[in-house]
């Protein structure tokens, strides 16, 4: 397990686009008690998850499946009386652990279908068969190549599937 001094973690988080407001965080709590995941599962609190950040504890928070958990409805950065931009910081760190190859397999699964068929899910016969019980009209193909250059263009496929040339 990899030991960081505190500050060098939160430096790094800090340096970050979304993670500089980190640490105005004084653990008030009122992240926590407002987040609807915390709600429903004791395995995610916002305000732990900043804390253990602070902490310096790179691998529990990096190679976790805490930051994936947040449901990024935003209503702990509207409430946090210290301004600190909770669901971005966990933003950060998420494209921090995405950059380290620590990617949930479903988020794989949803990049991988992105590149093949330009949708996050594939378009699937029930889909189709409810779309038309309710008069919806059939989904049409997504642009594909254009979507491609795009997502070339913004690196994601070079950070997701560690294509040569990907930034650090
Ligand atoms: S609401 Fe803000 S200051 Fe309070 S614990 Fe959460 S992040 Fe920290
Ligand atoms: S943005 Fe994430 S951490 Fe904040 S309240 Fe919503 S689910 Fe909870």
């Amino acid at each position: 397990m990899t030991e960081e001094k505190p500050l060098d973690f939160t430096r790094e988080i800090t340096s970050r686009l979304g993670g500089e407001t980190i640490t105005h965080c004084y653990q008030c709590g009122t992240c926590a008690s407002t987040c609807p995941v915390a709600r429903t599962t004791e395995r995610y609190n916002p305000r732990q998850l900043i804390r253990l950040a602070l902490l310096g504890q790179r691998d529990e928070v990096l190679k976790g499946d805490t930051i994936w958990l947040c449901a990024s409805c935003y209503n702990c950065q509207e409430r946090c009386p210290q301004k600190v931009e909770v669901a971005d910081v966990i933003y950060a760190l998420r494209n921090m652990a995405i950059r380290e190859g620590n990617v949930p397999a479903i988020y794989m699964e949803f990049a991988t279908g992105l590149m093949s068929e330009g949708r996050l899910a594939p378009i699937s016969k029930f889909l189709e068969k409810k779309r038309t019980e309710y008069g919806l009209p059939p989904l049409k193909p997504a642009n594909v190549e254009a979507l491609k250059i795009i997502l070339a263009a913004t690196g994601f496929d070079k950070i997701m599937f560690k294509k040569e040339g990907a930034s650090p």
